[in-house]
């Protein structure tokens, strides 16, 4: 049995003040039934430690570097992020992809370097419009899922969480439909499946894609969807506090 679990994913927002408001206002609220966890920009994370403590609140990272230390200005590392209270980072969402260039590769070394820092990588994948609209939806997702199963095998995606995030659904406020999602999220969960049966059935698998109160209940009633990353309506506690319940099994 999967425990749901809800990412919320504020990307680049927030101040010190908006940030001690929304976490006070989310871990005032007893979550049961449900894992919950919170991505930071950086620079609150040790202010979001302080807040989250006992509340059963997650931190997770939106980003890290793959080498361990050294000359790579700007950067921040695995151990970095777990010295701050990390457990947790994403890998490979799209924004990364698109805007930062991260390749397949950058993205599978990103795994292992979360892996081997003690973090666990919600690795996010998806499809662009252009890409469901010519069919390849499936060879899209199968390309990013293998390119991190090569390089971390089954023991490191055991350890993982994986994201699906059509990238088409993201910030758009056009969701997939729970049908449609629910058809990828298959497709992955077979794919993990073909390595080890065990992994196939644990690891959890979220979607992401302007998902809201509204529609978060019809997403999680689908077999395979255990949770969501939440961008947008993370960034409300109310918005995200009733996802959260409507995931809470
Ligand atoms: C995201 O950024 O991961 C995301 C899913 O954003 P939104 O919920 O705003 O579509």
């Amino acid at each position: 049995m999967r425990k749901p679990l809800i990412v919320g994913n504020w990307k680049m927002n927030g101040s010190r003040e908006s940030v001690r408001a929304l976490l006070l206002a989310i871990t005032a609220n007893e979550a049961v039934g449900c894992d919950r966890m919170v991505c930071p920009p950086f620079v609150f994370m040790d202010m979001a430690a302080g807040l989250v403590q006992q509340s059963g609140v997650g931190l997770s990272a939106q980003n890290l570097e793959s080498h361990e230390a050294g000359a790579f200005t700007g950067e921040i590392s695995a151990a970095m992020l777990a010295d701050f209270g990390c457990s947790h980072t994403l890998v490979g969402h799209s924004e990364r992809r698109e805007l930062f260039g991260e390749t397949d590769e950058v993205v599978a070394a990103k795994c292992v370097a979360a892996l081997d820092g003690g973090l666990v990588p919600i690795l996010c994948v998806g499809e662009t419009l252009a890409e469901r609209e010519s069919g390849e939806t499936e060879s899209v997702i199968l390309r990013q899922v293998n390119e991190v199963i090569k390089i971390v095998g089954v023991e490191g995606i055991g350890r993982s969480i994986v994201a699906y995030e059509p990238v088409w659904a993201i910030g758009t406020g056009k969701s997939a439909t729970a049908e449609e999602a629910e058809a990828v999220h298959k497709l992955i969960r077979n794919r993990l499946a073909e390595e080890s049966e065990l992994v196939g059935e644990k690891v959890r698998i979220l979607y992401g894609g302007s998902v809201k109160p509204e529609n978060a209940k019809a997403l999680f009633a689908m077999k395979n969807i255990d949770g969501a990353l939440v961008g947008g309506a993370s960034l409300d506690a109310n918005a995200f506090l009733a996802i959260c319940d409507a995931a809470a099994r």
